[in-house]
């Protein structure tokens, strides 16, 4: 049936309007379909999470070298042998004491200077030197350097160089960045100099500073041929923190693991016992 409704404006004629049978309203499926939205964008989000937490992340220093640079978490090994390092330092109420509990096990380590704390205390330096230590280079003050020039970072790298040459240092010197940070300009001023960043395969919390007997678990899952153990005999931060749970770690760490047969050594050895690994894990 038609019928005529209203006129049209501008003298249109009148219109016909079919009286059609109203449609079937569609089955109320939006919310479902809402929620299901929902689930695959907060599915993807926590997929990319994942991949980029366990894939991405962990890899960066082999997929993305021309960003973060060269760095070392582990060395592959069969021999039972491990690096403890010693960043921050040198402190005047720790290193010695640190080092001479190292020389009398007979556990030669690296320890990783500040060139500010070393203009403060040389003598620890070449304590460190005669207690057969190595010395590595944490640079001069201890900024991040992921947002440096690669003017500022040469002089935090080659200045701390210089003062332990001074000191009468010859052997080669490692570098580890602090935090280890390494973003675009420390990765290209490190392959000017030919050199990898020192990281570390497991890091105790003595920054905290945090119990001995929770550091031993700490390191216990991560402990194994190759490993590099990262604790702190100063502070990069500020002065005065204390470190006197790191000294009780050191003497647990040698009693615990030489009694296992592991063997300790500098960074430098460590790197000639086999290939280093690029991946944390
Ligand atoms: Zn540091």
């Amino acid at each position: 049936m038609i019928q005529y409704k209203g006129y049209g404006i501008c003298g249109e004629s009148m219109q016909p309007t079919i009286n059609r049978p109203k449609p079937i309203a569609p089955p109320r499926s939006r919310p479902l379909r809402k929620g299901l939205r929902f689930l695959a964008i907060v599915g993807a989000i926590a997929l990319s999470i994942f991949l980029f937490d366990r894939a991405l992340w962990p890899n960066r220093y082999l997929l993305a070298p021309w960003v973060f640079g060269d760095a070392i978490y582990q060395v592959q090994t069969a021999e039972k042998v491990v690096a403890l390092t010693f960043d921050d330092g040198p402190d005047p109420r720790y290193t010695e004491q640190i080092g001479q509990i190292l020389a009398d096990a007979g556990a030669p380590s690296t320890f990783f200077v500040m060139g500010r704390h070393v203009q403060q205390h040389p003598e620890l330096v070449q304590t460190l030197m005669a207690q057969g230590h190595e010395l590595g280079n944490h640079t001069w003050s201890h900024p991040s350097l992921k947002t440096k020039s690669p003017a500022t970072i040469r002089d935090e790298l080659e200045s701390t160089d210089q003062l332990l040459r001074d000191l009468g240092y010859t052997q080669p010197i490692p570098f580890r960045s602090p935090y280890g940070h390494s973003w675009f300009t420390l990765p290209h001023v490190l392959k000017q100099r030919d050199q990898a960043n020192i990281l570390w395969t497991v890091q105790m919390n003595d920054w905290k500073p945090e119990e001995p007997d929770v550091m031993m678990a700490l390191l216990a899952p991560k402990f194994g041929n190759g490993a590099i153990v990262l604790m702190h005999d100063g502070d990069g931060e500020s002065e005065g923190a204390d470190r006197s749970n790191t000294v009780t770690l050191v003497q647990m760490i040698l009693d615990k693991y030489l009694a296992e047969g592991y063997r300790f050594v500098t960074v430098s050895e460590l790197l000639t016992q086999g290939k280093p690994i690029r991946r944390w894990s």
